[in-house]
């Protein structure tokens, strides 16, 4: 071992108390902290956020941290800041803040004692910002769900395609460190010539799950009853159902309560008091199960969800891992159970047909791999991880049967023909 690596084992458990790195963490932060352009792909709770973080603490000058939502810069803002004596370590700036705070961050920075400055990438293209930031001492920008940059990831934020031109202004030589839980490669290669780096050194997690097992059944008149069947037999153990309307869920959270299975709902067109109350009441285990629209999720870290049921199929392959990924965070089983039907797609196409044309061409590509991932009959897994341009074996991979198809291939090739006829 090398000094340096030794140096960041003491640093790892300094700032945060942990022993070991997770995955690929170390090489990540060592790539950062010799200012190389960095992009790494990682699934969701793979520790991406230390990869920036620790690097920003140990190097001299501000690391710039660039994240799409509000509530998540002020989680690891508290929790930067719960770490170190100085309040000054981290900071958010947003349009939120009035003079007094504005000038009491700018001071911090030029001071050198603010190490992480989180900001929303439109309060980084303000003149103001960016002449300030010209001015002191930056260590590296890091481009957190760097896929947001790319109009093929599930999340497209058209200001984080002027972060290129606002890092120029800013210092020409800014490493850059992209992070995302976004595997296609068509994302990835968005992402990196969006932002002009073509030295980048790419860091890939693998993203199988193999304690996930996925299952798609034919979605009849019936669904109802099989997902209270479902639930019935899983009994006692938290599980969370993705409908595609407000609507919808509301009725099917009372159709399970009706019968006896405690169900809440979540949407957003709940008030948020209803929606933070409901939530808990799941992450607190007062109720099994939250039927809930997208909305529900994003941030939520419950390692012992059991089942993730889609009662309609997701407009994306990237929706639906992302989605079923929520189970079996702890390592333990993971019932990825969902419902498909053509007319659910027929749904999903009429939904975009208001939107731009180029807008459409994508959703309609995208909806065609979730046909043919749905109407597949070979390894879902393998489907999965070659989509995200990841090599399987379905014979000896990792979590290889974990199934429907390959389980049960005579069944299913005989649902798909039922299908044709
Ligand atoms: P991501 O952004 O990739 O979804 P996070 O950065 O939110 O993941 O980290 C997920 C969880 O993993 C957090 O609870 C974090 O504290 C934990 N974690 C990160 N690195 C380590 C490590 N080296 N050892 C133990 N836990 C870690
Ligand atoms: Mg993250």
């Amino acid at each position: 071992m090398t000094s340096q690596e030794i140096n960041l084992h003491e640093q790892l458990k300094k700032y945060f108390g942990f022993s070991q790195f997770k995955g690929l963490q170390e090489e990540v932060i060592k790539s950062i902290v010799h200012d190389h352009n960095t992009f790494v792909v990682m699934p969701t709770g793979g520790g991406k956020s230390l990869c920036y973080q620790l690097p920003a603490l140990i190097k001299e000058g501000t690391a710039i941290v660039v994240s799409p939502l509000i509530a998540l810069m002020k989680n690891q803002v508290d929790a930067i800041r719960g770490i170190s004596s100085e309040n000054g370590i981290a900071h958010v700036l947003n349009s939120s803040l009035n003079k007094t705070e504005v000038k009491q961050v700018k001071e911090d920075i030029t001071n050198g004692v603010t190490k992480l400055l989180y900001v929303a990438p439109e309060s980084l293209t303000k003149e103001e910002n960016v002449e300030f930031l010209r001015s002191v001492q930056i260590s590296f920008l890091a481009i957190d769900e760097a896929h947001c940059i790319s109009e093929w990831g599930h999340d497209f934020r058209p200001e984080y395609r002027n972060l290129r031109h606002i890092v120029k202004r800013i210092g020409d030589d800014i490493p850059i460190i992209g992070l995302t839980a976004t595997a296609t490669p068509k994302v990835q290669e968005d992402i990196l010539k969006n932002l002009a780096i073509t030295d980048a050194n790419t860091f890939k997690a693998s993203f199988n799950r193999p304690n996930l097992y996925y299952e798609i059944r034919p979605k009849t008149k019936n669904v109802d009853a099989d997902i209270i069947r479902f639930i019935k037999q899983n009994q006692g153990k938290s599980g969370i159902i993705y409908c595609l309307s407000r609507k919808r869920v509301e009725e099917l959270a009372q159709t399970l309560q009706v019968n006896g299975i405690s169900a809440v709902p979540y949407h957003a067109g709940l008030d948020a008091k209803t929606r933070s109350r409901h939530q808990d009441m799941f992450l607190m285990e007062e109720v099994d199960v939250v039927v809930a629209t997208i909305a529900f999720g994003m941030g939520i870290d419950k390692p012992d969800v059991r089942f993730v049921i889609h009662h309609d199929i997701p407009k994306s392959i990237e929706s639906y891992y992302q989605e079923t990924g929520r189970a079996g965070r702890d390592g333990g089983e993971g019932h990825c159970l969902a419902f498909y039907s053509y007319k659910d797609i027929e749904k999903l196409e009429k939904f975009m047909s208001g939107k731009p044309v180029a807008e459409q061409e994508i959703g309609q590509a995208l909806l065609q791999e979730v046909v043919a991932f749905a109407e597949t009959s070979v390894s879902r897994r393998k489907f999965i991880l070659h989509y995200f341009g990841e090599d399987f074996d379905e014979k000896t991979g990792e979590g290889a049967d974990m199934d429907d198809n390959v389980r049960n291939p005579k069944k299913q090739h005989e649902a798909k023909n039922e299908v044709e006829l």
